[in-house]
Protein backbone atom coordinates (compact mmCIF):
# COMPACT_ATOMS: atom_id res chain seq x y z
CA UNK A 1 0.00 0.00 0.00
CA UNK A 2 0.98 3.45 -0.40
CA UNK A 3 -0.34 6.90 1.39
CA UNK A 4 -1.40 9.42 -0.87
CA UNK A 5 -2.71 13.15 0.04
CA UNK A 6 -6.33 12.42 -0.36
CA UNK A 7 -6.96 15.94 -2.38
CA UNK A 8 -4.55 14.30 -5.02
CA UNK A 9 -7.28 11.28 -5.28
CA UNK A 10 -10.06 14.12 -5.84
CA UNK A 11 -11.01 14.23 -2.45
CA UNK A 12 -12.64 17.68 -1.55
CA UNK A 13 -10.89 17.93 1.33
CA UNK A 14 -8.59 21.10 0.81
CA UNK A 15 -9.08 24.50 2.80
CA UNK A 16 -11.44 25.73 0.01
CA UNK A 17 -13.13 22.30 -0.10
CA UNK A 18 -12.03 21.75 -3.46
CA UNK A 19 -9.54 18.88 -4.48
CA UNK A 20 -6.45 18.86 -6.78
CA UNK A 21 -6.50 15.36 -9.13
CA UNK A 22 -3.72 14.13 -10.43
CA UNK A 23 -4.34 12.23 -13.75
CA UNK A 24 -1.02 9.76 -13.59
CA UNK A 25 -2.10 9.33 -10.51
CA UNK A 26 -5.48 8.46 -11.32
CA UNK A 27 -4.90 6.40 -13.81
CA UNK A 28 -2.02 4.11 -12.47
CA UNK A 29 -2.37 0.74 -12.56
CA UNK A 30 -1.21 1.32 -9.30
CA UNK A 31 -3.79 3.28 -7.87
CA UNK A 32 -5.81 -0.08 -5.95
CA UNK A 33 -2.79 -0.05 -3.19
CA UNK A 34 -3.16 4.00 -2.40
CA UNK A 35 -4.86 4.54 0.81
CA UNK A 36 -6.00 8.51 0.63
CA UNK A 37 -5.26 10.84 3.96
CA UNK A 38 -5.53 14.30 4.80
CA UNK A 39 -3.44 15.22 7.44
CA UNK A 40 -5.59 18.10 8.51
CA UNK A 41 -8.53 16.47 8.43
CA UNK A 42 -7.47 13.69 10.70
CA UNK A 43 -5.96 16.34 13.30
CA UNK A 44 -9.99 17.79 13.22
CA UNK A 45 -9.75 20.60 11.41
CA UNK A 46 -13.06 21.55 9.58
CA UNK A 47 -13.13 21.80 5.09
CA UNK A 48 -13.77 24.25 4.30
CA UNK A 49 -11.10 25.65 7.00
CA UNK A 50 -9.04 29.08 7.35
CA UNK A 51 -6.02 28.26 5.10
CA UNK A 52 -3.01 28.00 7.45
CA UNK A 53 0.71 29.08 7.38
CA UNK A 54 4.04 27.68 8.99
CA UNK A 55 5.61 31.13 11.09
CA UNK A 56 9.56 31.13 10.85
CA UNK A 57 10.70 27.75 9.48
CA UNK A 58 9.41 24.30 8.00
CA UNK A 59 7.46 21.08 9.23
CA UNK A 60 10.53 19.88 10.80
CA UNK A 61 11.03 22.97 12.96
CA UNK A 62 7.09 22.15 14.17
CA UNK A 63 7.83 18.47 15.43
CA UNK A 64 10.86 20.05 17.14
CA UNK A 65 8.97 22.84 19.04
CA UNK A 66 10.69 25.93 17.45
CA UNK A 67 7.69 27.25 14.82
CA UNK A 68 3.99 27.31 15.31
CA UNK A 69 1.11 27.31 12.54
CA UNK A 70 -1.43 30.04 12.70
CA UNK A 71 -4.66 30.63 10.54
CA UNK A 72 -5.50 33.65 8.50
CA UNK A 73 -7.66 34.39 11.69
CA UNK A 74 -4.91 34.41 13.68
CA UNK A 75 -5.57 31.23 15.38
CA UNK A 76 -2.67 28.45 16.14
CA UNK A 77 -3.60 25.77 14.72
CA UNK A 78 -0.01 23.91 16.07
CA UNK A 79 -1.68 21.23 17.61
CA UNK A 80 -4.35 19.95 14.80
CA UNK A 81 -1.25 19.67 12.68
CA UNK A 82 0.47 17.57 14.89
CA UNK A 83 -2.34 15.39 15.63
CA UNK A 84 -2.82 15.01 12.38
CA UNK A 85 0.69 14.11 11.54
CA UNK A 86 0.44 11.30 14.15
CA UNK A 87 -2.29 9.85 13.20
CA UNK A 88 -1.05 9.47 9.74
CA UNK A 89 2.53 8.14 11.09
CA UNK A 90 -0.34 5.60 13.27
CA UNK A 91 -1.63 4.80 9.98
CA UNK A 92 1.19 4.00 8.60
CA UNK A 93 2.91 1.72 11.01
CA UNK A 94 -0.29 -0.39 11.55
CA UNK A 95 -0.73 -1.41 7.51
CA UNK A 96 3.14 -1.32 7.25
CA UNK A 97 3.24 1.37 4.26
CA UNK A 98 6.99 2.24 3.74
CA UNK A 99 5.97 5.03 0.77
CA UNK A 100 3.53 8.17 0.57
CA UNK A 101 2.83 10.51 -2.22
CA UNK A 102 2.59 14.05 -0.65
CA UNK A 103 1.19 16.98 -2.35
CA UNK A 104 3.30 19.62 -2.77
CA UNK A 105 3.75 23.23 -0.80
CA UNK A 106 1.19 22.54 1.86
CA UNK A 107 1.96 23.01 5.55
CA UNK A 108 0.89 19.69 6.14
CA UNK A 109 1.87 17.43 3.06
CA UNK A 110 4.62 19.74 0.93
CA UNK A 111 7.89 17.05 0.76
CA UNK A 112 10.18 20.26 -0.91
CA UNK A 113 8.49 23.25 -0.52
CA UNK A 114 5.84 25.16 1.50
CA UNK A 115 3.54 27.87 0.51
CA UNK A 116 4.10 31.30 2.39
CA UNK A 117 1.89 34.19 2.25
CA UNK A 118 3.18 35.71 -1.36
CA UNK A 119 6.23 33.28 -1.14
CA UNK A 120 7.46 29.60 -1.68
CA UNK A 121 10.03 28.87 1.11
CA UNK A 122 12.11 25.42 1.01
CA UNK A 123 11.61 22.72 3.38
CA UNK A 124 9.08 19.55 4.52
CA UNK A 125 5.22 20.15 5.84
CA UNK A 126 4.61 18.60 9.00
CA UNK A 127 3.57 15.47 7.88
CA UNK A 128 6.15 14.42 5.24
CA UNK A 129 8.66 15.52 8.09
CA UNK A 130 7.24 13.21 10.74
CA UNK A 131 7.12 10.03 7.76
CA UNK A 132 10.71 11.04 6.72
CA UNK A 133 12.24 11.03 10.14
CA UNK A 134 10.24 7.61 10.42
CA UNK A 135 12.07 6.23 7.75
CA UNK A 136 9.54 6.53 4.89
CA UNK A 137 10.32 7.35 1.69
CA UNK A 138 8.04 10.44 0.75
CA UNK A 139 7.37 11.41 -2.89
CA UNK A 140 6.47 14.66 -3.89
CA UNK A 141 3.49 15.15 -6.20
CA UNK A 142 5.80 17.22 -8.93
CA UNK A 143 7.78 13.92 -9.58
CA UNK A 144 5.02 11.59 -10.16
CA UNK A 145 5.00 11.28 -13.51
CA UNK A 146 8.71 10.89 -13.50
CA UNK A 147 8.61 8.18 -10.77
CA UNK A 148 5.17 6.05 -11.75
CA UNK A 149 7.79 5.63 -15.14
CA UNK A 150 10.39 4.80 -13.45
CA UNK A 151 8.86 2.41 -11.04
CA UNK A 152 7.74 4.08 -7.36
CA UNK A 153 9.19 0.83 -5.33
CA UNK A 154 12.65 1.00 -6.68
S1 LIG B 1 -3.56 18.39 4.21
FE1 LIG B 1 -2.60 17.31 2.51
S2 LIG B 1 -4.21 15.91 1.82
FE2 LIG B 1 -5.21 17.45 3.07
S3 LIG B 1 -5.86 18.98 1.60
FE3 LIG B 1 -3.87 19.64 2.37
S4 LIG B 1 -2.41 18.83 0.88
FE4 LIG B 1 -4.33 17.74 0.55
Amino acid sequence: MIIVSACLLGFNCRYDGESRPDKDLLSSALRKLFVPICPEQLGGLPTPRAPSEIIGGDGLDVLEGKSRIIDISGRDVTDCFLRGANEVARLVELLGVSTAIMKEKSPSCGVCHIKKTGSIARGPGVTSALLTKKGIRVISSDSIKDELETGIYR
